[in-house]
C-alpha cells in the first residue's frame, strides 16, 4: 500500500460531485409510477378473468383459502404482465434464517427442441417450488438427507419485478419450510403469528359486542443506516468483512452539538434518497419521512404503516434497494447496528398496531365502549410485554445489536414499557379505582370502564421517551429494541404471539363471569392486570445509571447480551406457548436458538479475526517502522553528539516504543482467546487491543496510517 491512499480517496471525494439524476430514475413528482412493478389490484384485474380476479383479491384482502385450481389462470396473467415488463426470469423470493432474503432464478422457458423455445410459467411454478436447502441455516431441523426445502407462494404480498441493467425478475413472495412442513424462514412463523393473534381479537371483539370485521395488524418500520463513501470502506477491511469498525479513535467532533439530526440533507445524499424513493415506490412501498439522524452519517427512512406482513417484506427490500442505490451513488450503505464506536447506532423501530373494521384498537375512540376496548387491548400489551419481557427481549439479540442495547443512546437492554404522562395517569387512575362500585363511592379522579371516555391523547414528538425500548406512541407501540439490520418479522410474530395469548386471558376471565355486570367485570380485570404488571411501566430516563438496579429490585429481567437473551428461546414455559398458538414448535424453536448462538459465535470469531489480522499485518509494520527510524535518528543524533531534538525523539520512541510492545501482548492474548476463549473472551481481548491500536493511532504519522479515519469516514462525503 501506498503512504498516501487515504489522501487519494480523500481527493476522489471531494472530486465527486453530486451527479446528474440517475437517466432511468427521473424523479417522479406525479407519483405516476407508483406501483408500477407491483402485480397489484390493478394489474390483477386487467391481466386475470373476472371471476378468477375476485378469487384472488379475496385471498389477498380477507386472507380467504387459496382456491388452487385458479393458479394456472394467475400464473400466466402473471407471466404476461411480467413480460411486458422486460422480464426473463422468475423467482420465489423468500426470507431463509440467515435474517436476508433468497432468490434462485429460473428462465421463462421451455424448449422445444430444434433451436426453438416457449415463455412457460404455470401454476405450479407460482404455487410451490423445491429449492436445495442444504445449505441454509436449519438448527438441525433437516437432516443432510432431506436437503431439500419447499417455498409456497404468499399471495397475500404481491408478486413484484426486481430490475437490473440487463433486464429484470419477477419475484413471487414465498414462504419457505422443510419436507415435513416445519418453518425454515422468517415469514412462515409470522403468517402464523397474524393468524393467532387474528383469532384472538375476533373472539375478544364478539365478546365486547361488535360485529364481525376484519382484523389488520399494522407495522410501519423505521429504518436506520449510514452511508460512507465507498472509497474508504474499501480501505478498511473491518466495514468489509463484518459492516462494522473494530479500530478507530474517536474524532475531536461527533455528536456533541446535535447539529446533524434533522439538519439540511446534503445533495449528494438527497440524491441518493430520491433515488430510493422512487424505487420503493415504484414497488409499491410507501417511502415517506426521509432525514438525517442524531450521528454524523446517519439517516433514517421511514415508510407509511401497512399490514405487517407486506410491511415485513418491503421493509426487506427497502434494505436491499438502500444497498444498491448506494453504491450506484459511490456509497456503501451501513445497515449494521453499530457501525462506528462512541457515536449513535441503528435501530429498527417497529411500529405495531391492531385494527378491528378499520378502527385502530390502540387510539381511543368516542364513546365509552371504545374507550373500554382501547384500554383492555392496553392492558393486553402491558400483561404480555411484562409476563413475556424474556422472550420479546431474545428477539433482538444479535452480535451487532449487543453493541447498541444498552449503549449510551439505544434502549436498554431491560424490556419496559413507557406509556407518556397522559396515558400513565390514567392507566394509575384505573389501577387506584373503585373497582366498579357505585358512581358515589367512586374517588373522584376514578375512572370507570365503560362509563367514562378519555380525553384524546396526544401524539406529537414532545411527548416522546427516546431512551424506551417499548413506547405508546398515541395510537401505536413502538418496539425500538430491535437492531437496523434484522428483519421484522421475528420480532414481530412474537410480538403477535404473547399478545394473542394476553387477549385470550381477558376473554377466559370475562367469558367466566357469567351474568354480573359485563363494565364491573372488566374494571376489575383491568386493574388486576394493572396491579400486577405495573412494574414493567417505566417514564424515567432509561439511559440513566440507576434504572438497571431499579428494574432488579422491580425482578425485570435484564440479560445484556445475546447468549443470555437468546436463553429464554428454549425454556419449556415460552416453547409451550408458541407450541399453544401454532406459531413454533419446540423444534423449531430449538432450530432458532441453534441458530442464533452458532452466528453469534461464528461473528463475534470472524470480528476477532479480523481485528487481529488488520493489528498485525497493517498496524504493526508502520508502528516498527516509525519506531525503528526514530532510533535509528536517535542513535545517529547521539553518535554526532547533537545537543537538541534528543530528548523530543527519546519521548516519542519511547511511547511508540511502548505501544509495540503493547500491540504485541494485545495480539497473542486476542489469538488465544481465537483459539481457545469463549466469545465474552474474545470480545473483552477485541477490546483491550482497540485501546492500544487507537492510542497508536493518535500517535503515528497521519500519513502513514492505513486506515481512514473516523473524522474522515464520518465526515467527508
Ligand atoms: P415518529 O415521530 O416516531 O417518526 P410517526 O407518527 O411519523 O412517528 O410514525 C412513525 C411510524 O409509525 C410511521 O411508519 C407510521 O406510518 C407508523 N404508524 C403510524 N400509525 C400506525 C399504526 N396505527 N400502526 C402501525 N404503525 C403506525
Ligand atoms: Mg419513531
Amino acid at each position: 500500500m501506498s503512504e498516501n491512499n487515504r489522501v487519494h480517496a480523500i481527493n476522489a471525494i471531494a472530486e465527486r460531485v453530486p451527479l446528474a439524476p440517475t437517466e432511468e430514475l427521473p424523479p417522479d413528482a406525479s407519483l405516476s409510477t407508483y406501483g408500477e412493478d407491483v402485480f397489484g389490484a390493478k394489474m390483477i384485474r386487467k391481466y386475470l378473468s373476472k371471476a378468477t380476479a375476485a378469487k384472488l383479491l379475496a385471498v389477498v384482502n380477507d386472507y380467504a383459502p387459496l382456491d388452487p385450481s385458479i393458479a394456472d389462470e394467475v400464473a400466466d396473467g402473471m407471466k404476461r404482465w411480467a413480460l411486458a415488463k422486460g422480464a426473463t426470469h422468475f423467482t420465489h423470493w423468500f426470507q431463509p434464517l440467515t435474517g436476508g432474503t433468497a432468490e434462485k432464478h429460473d428462465a421463462f422457458l421451455e424448449s422445444r427442441g430444434q433451436g426453438e423455445a416457449i415463455q412457460r410459467f404455470s401454476g405450479s411454478n407460482l404455487i410451490g417450488g423445491e429449492a436445495d436447502a442444504s445449505s441454509f441455516p436449519s438448527g438441525g431441523l433437516r437432516s443432510t438427507f432431506e436437503a431439500r426445502g419447499y417455498t409456497t407462494w404468499d399471495p397475500t404480498s404481491p408478486a413484484f419485478i426486481k430490475r437490473h441493467a440487463n433486464g429484470a425478475t419477477l419475484c413471487v413472495p414465498t414462504a419457505f419450510c422443510s419436507y415435513n412442513g416445519e418453518a425454515l424462514d422468517a415469514k412462515t412463523p409470522l403468517l402464523r403469528s397474524l393468524q393467532a393473534l387474528t383469532h384472538s381479537v375476533e373472539r375478544l371483539m364478539g365478546i365486547f359486542h361488535q360485529k364481525k370485521a376484519h382484523v389488520s395488524v399494522t407495522l410501519g418500520a423505521e429504518q436506520e443506516y449510514f452511508l460512507v463513501d465507498r472509497a474508504f470502506y474499501m480501505m478498511r477491511p473491518d466495514l468489509l468483512q463484518t459492516g462494522r469498525t473494530v479500530f478507530g479513535a474517536a474524532p475531536a467532533k461527533h455528536q456533541q452539538l446535535d447539529d446533524h439530526y434533522y439538519g439540511s440533507i446534503r445533495p449528494r445524499v438527497l440524491k441518493f434518497m430520491t433515488e430510493v424513493d422512487h424505487q420503493l415506490w415504484k414497488l409499491g412501498i410507501p417511502a415517506k419521512t426521509r432525514h438525517n439522524e442524531v450521528a454524523p452519517a446517519q439517516f433514517e427512512l421511514a415508510p407509511m404503516f401497512e399490514d405487517l406482513n407486506l410491511a415485513v417484506d418491503h421493509n426487506m427490500l427497502a434494505m436491499e434497494i438502500l444497498r444498491r442505490t448506494a453504491e450506484r451513488n459511490g456509497f456503501v450503505c451501513l445497515l449494521h447496528e453499530k457501525p462506528f464506536e462512541g457515536v449513535n447506532g441503528s435501530g429498527k423501530h417497529c411500529n405495531w398496531s391492531i385494527a378491528y373494521g378499520g378502527r385502530n384498537l390502540l387510539e381511543p375512540g368516542k364513546s365509552p365502549k371504545e374507550n373500554a376496548i382501547f384500554l383492555t387491548v392496553l392492558a393486553a400489551v402491558i400483561r404480555a410485554v411484562d409476563s413475556h419481557a424474556d422472550i420479546l427481549r431474545s428477539t433482538t439479540a444479535s452480535a451487532g445489536n449487543d453493541h447498541r442495547l444498552g449503549g449510551n443512546e439505544a434502549p436498554p437492554a431491560v424490556i419496559s414499557i413507557y406509556l407518556g404522562d397522559q396515558l400513565a395517569e390514567i392507566v394509575e387512575q384505573l389501577e387506584k379505582g373503585d373497582s366498579g362500585k357505585s358512581r358515589s363511592s367512586a374517588a373522584p379522579s376514578a375512572l370507570r370502564v365503560g362509563v367514562d371516555t378519555l380525553p384524546p391523547l396526544p401524539r406529537d414528538a414532545t411527548d416522546r421517551n427516546r431512551t424506551s425500548p417499548f413506547a405508546f406512541t398515541g395510537n401505536k407501540f413502538e418496539f425500538r429494541a430491535p437492531g437496523s439490520s434484522q428483519s421484522c418479522a421475528y420480532p414481530e410474530a412474537v410480538l403477535n404471539t404473547i399478545v394473542a395469548e394476553s387477549l385470550d386471558y381477558i376473554s377466559d376471565e370475562l367469558a367466566k363471569s357469567g351474568k354480573a355486570d359485563f363494565n364491573d367485570t372488566l374494571q376489575k380485570l383491568l386493574q388486576k392486570i394493572i396491579r400486577k404488571h405495573s412494574r414493567v411501566l417505566f417514564s424515567g430516563d432509561g439511559y440513566a445509571s440507576e434504572w438497571p438496579a431499579e428494574a432488579a429490585r422491580r425482578g425485570l429481567p435484564n440479560m445484556p447480551d445475546t447468549l443470555s437473551a437468546i436463553a429464554p428461546i428454549v425454556d419449556r414455559a415460552n416453547q409451550e406457548l408458541f407450541a399453544k398458538y401454532g406459531v413454533f414448535s419446540p423444534a423449531e424453536m430449538k432450530s432458532r436458538w441453534e441458530i442464533e448462538r452458532e452466528t453469534y459465535t461464528s461473528r463475534v470469531h470472524i470480528e476477532g479475526q479480523v481485528a487481529l489480522s488488520i493489528a498485525r499485518s497493517m498496524i504493526r509494520p508502520v508502528v516498527a517502522d516509525e519506531f525503528s527510524k526514530l532510533a535509528t535518528a536517535l542513535s545517529v543524533a547521539r553518535k554526532d553528539g547533537l545537543k537538541v531534538g534528543t530528548r523530543g525523539l527519546k519521548a516519542l520512541a519511547l511511547k511508540l516504543g511502548a505501544g509495540l510492545d503493547d500491540l504485541h501482548v494485545k495480539c497473542e492474548r486476542l489469538d488465544k482467546a481465537l483459539s481457545h476463549g469463549t466469545s465474552a473472551d474474545q470480545l473483552h481481548e477485541m477490546a483491550s487491543l482497540r485501546r492500544t491500536v487507537d492510542a497508536l493511532e493518535r500517535l503515528v504519522d497521519d500519513s502513514r496510517w492505513p486506515l481512514p479515519k473516523y473524522r474522515e469516514m464520518l465526515f467527508i462525503y
